[in-house]
């Protein structure tokens, strides 16, 4: 009951995830986010739920590349409060200690 299922198709999902748009699940149904934690070497894991089977899923949300580091970068050089680089705009990124943090992906992508 309580295993976590790896996703075959976790592109497909992430694009969904990042879209914020519903995220297919592999048994029919969607998939609801239950939670968000930080995995290794700065990647973050989503857990999710299957809405029909309530099978658990887990799909690991990368860490922040360079390009998107250096794009963060220079909006806060320039003073402005950046956006997540995945989530698109509307998403803020908050800070989170040392970094700038998307609490939606939880994925850090700058730092303070
Ligand atoms: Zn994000």
């Amino acid at each position: 009951m309580t295993d976590v299922l790896q996703i075959d198709d976790e592109k497909r999902v992430l694009k969904q995830y990042y879209g914020g748009v519903q995220m297919d699940s592999p048994n029919g149904g969607f998939l609801m986010v239950l939670g968000i934690r930080p995995g290794e070497g700065g990647t973050a894991v989503c857990l999710l739920e299957c809405s029909v089977s309530s099978l658990r899923y887990r799909i690991v949300i990368p860490k922040a590349t360079k390009t998107e580091r250096r794009k963060v970068k220079d909006v806060l050089d320039a003073g402005d409060d950046p956006d997540c680089p995945r989530h698109g705009p509307g998403t803020r990124l908050v800070r989170a200690g040392k970094n700038f943090v998307c609490n939606s992906c939880g994925v850090a992508y700058a730092r303070a």
